[in-house]
């Protein structure tokens, strides 16, 4: 064999590999994902025209019509129900009657009213126009029964017949995974239920209020809540058991506390201290409730790229993002629409572009890819848990779920955090696709806002799904922008507001680099041989990996 023959064969082999090695690492398709159509989709989906895509509105109906052409144009094939886009979901909206309310403190002096909106707020009721509870309150500190970690808020406590009075949040002493899952309003609620409890009564701490405006949460209180029904009609985890759900700010709870033998604030200082202990409060409580009863839908818009091994496309990686933000609302500074650009439309954004990169693919990849752009989300997790539980492929056959909900570009951002890396195989894939994007790998930061549970993830969880959410960590690349305060500044201040709006600043070559990281994670997993798998001995993985 000649020199010159070596090196042809050589160079030839290389070019083979090379080429070979592009065609399957996916990052040429990933270099398309490109600021500009990024920055295109969130003007549309965040026009004030969309009037804040609440659900079941018309214009979350425009937005769901946008995702459907645009995934149609892509050349996408309609993975909802009866060969369609959409996956439409049958709704109870409900709406609390707020003058109608009323939560009254009995003691031997007489009765003590508080007044709503001032003092506190109440959840209307999914099945009932009227309801009512009168009972004695009790403080059953955070609501949390976990016999794992040998922790039972309600140990000593006869609850039977009476209202529960809870602390937001789950004791911080408890691992990061376990705080967030027992933190869940539904798994608090399951809880009282299995103590008997008639009413609940959710205590609002100074943190909680530091965290999240009391006007806020009176804002959002006047929205309709909407919950999915099953195909007997009736509204998803609803416990009739329950008759009343309030939450009380600081006043209230301090008010609810007078009797006592502890102060609210000596009891939040407690519970900071893992020194919590329950204790009946002293008061009888008379609770009435009034709830405006429709039915509604709205859809999830879905669609597929087929995978190209004849085995492993019956494998299915999901690509979720909520499109619903909270509509039109009381007005904040004049402007009474939601627009909600961060929230969510860069993540529904995000997705139609990864979806853009996998139909550019030299190879689609092994297994199938499912992009679901997700209704409900703002009313508690709705659109992902309805599909969850009605999902439009085999259950088993879904292998992973990568969420995109609310990147925050506000600067130009040097960490990712990865929701959910720590709990399986998808978490050093994902850090990877991370540093390969030139964006570093941070812990949470704020373990205590319990992120994880609190987007659609989570209902992907609950089935035993390996899932996982690129969030911008607080570092900034600009040395003169403090990302931790700004992001916590904007929490306070823009979040779930109409603020949330197209004239922020969104450092879009920051996002890109997070959304090519999504789509390389998926990638990769589409193309491996073995399907994610739950860490040993995890948390999730043991609660709901066989489900
Ligand atoms: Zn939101």
């Amino acid at each position: 064999m000649t020199v010159k023959l070596l090196y042809f064969i050589l160079s030839f082999s290389l070019l083979i590999s090379s080429s070979g090695l592009q065609a399957d690492d996916g990052t040429d398709a990933m270099a398309k994902i490109l600021p500009a159509r990024l920055a295109s989709h969130v003007k549309f989906l965040a026009d004030d025209l969309l009037e804040g895509r609440g659900t079941a509105t018309r214009g979350y109906d425009l937005a769901a019509l946008y995702v459907m052409t645009e995934f149609q144009q892509l050349g996408l094939k309609p993975a909802g129900k009866n060969g369609t886009f959409y996956q439409p979901i049958p709704f109870r909206k409900a709406t609390t009657i707020r003058e109608n309310c009323s939560f009254i403190l009995i003691d031997k002096e007489g009765e003590h009213p508080l007044e709503y909106g001032k003092d506190y707020v109440m959840a209307a009721d999914y099945s009932r126009p009227q309801t009512s509870a009168s009972a004695e309150v009790v403080f059953a500190g955070f609501g949390v029964t976990a016999p794992e970690l040998k922790y039972d808020d309600y140990a000593g406590l006869d609850v039977k017949g009476e209202i529960v009075a809870l602390l937001s949040n789950a004791p911080a002493s408890f691992p990061v995974s376990a705080r967030a899952h027992y933190n869940s309003a539904l798994q608090k609620e399951k809880n009282a239920v299995a103590h008997g409890a008639i009413g609940i009564v959710t205590l609002r701490t100074a943190d909680d209020e530091k965290r999240g405006p009391w006007d806020r949460v009176i804002r959002q209180n006047k929205l309709s809540g909407f919950h999915w029904k099953d195909p007997s009609g009736q509204p998803n985890n609803f416990f009739p058991q329950i008759q009343i759900t309030a939450s009380l700010n600081k006043d209230g709870s301090t008010k609810l506390f007078a009797g006592s033998k502890s102060t609210f604030d000596e009891v939040s200082q407690q519970a900071k201290d893992n020194k919590l202990h329950g204790f009946p409060l002293g008061f009888r409580a008379s609770l009435k409730k009034e709830s405006k009863l429709e039915e509604a839908e709205s859809p999830n818009v879905i669609a597929v790229l087929e995978g190209s091994d004849p085995a492993l496309k019956n494998e299915y990686i999901v690509y979720s993002a909520h499109l619903d933000h909270l509509g039109i609302s009381d007005p904040v500074n004049g402007d009474p629409i939601n627009n909600g650009a961060y929230d969510n439309a860069t993540g529904v954004s995000s997705i139609l572009e990864i979806a853009r990169a996998y139909t550019e693919c030299a190879k689609r990849p092994r297994r199938s890819i499912l992009f679901i752009a997700l209704t409900g989300e703002e009313k508690g997790l709705q659109g992902s848990d309805y599909f969850a539980n009605y999902p439009t492929v085999p259950q088993k056959s879904i292998v992973a779920d990568i969420n995109v909900d609310m990147f925050m570009m506000i600067f130009p951002v040097a960490d990712v955090v990865i929701m959910g890396a720590e709990h399986s195989s998808i978490g050093p894939i994902a850090e990877e696709a991370a540093r390969t994007n030139g964006l570093k790998v941070s812990p949470d930061p704020t373990p205590e806002e319990v992120r994880f549970v609190r987007s659609d993830q989570y209902s992907f969880i609950k089935k035993g799904v390996p899932s996982i959410a690129m969030t911008a960590g607080q570092q900034s690349t600009d040395p003169s922008v403090n990302g931790a305060e700004a992001i916590k500044q904007w929490l306070r201040t823009i979040y779930h507001s109409p603020q949330d709006d197209i004239n922020q600043h969104f450092d879009w070559e920051t996002g890109v680099k997070a959304i090519r990281a999504s789509f390389l994670t998926g990638y990769r997993i589409a193309n491996a041989d073995q399907r994610p798998t739950w860490n040993p001995g995890d948390f999730f993985g043991k609660e709901f990996g066989n489900k």
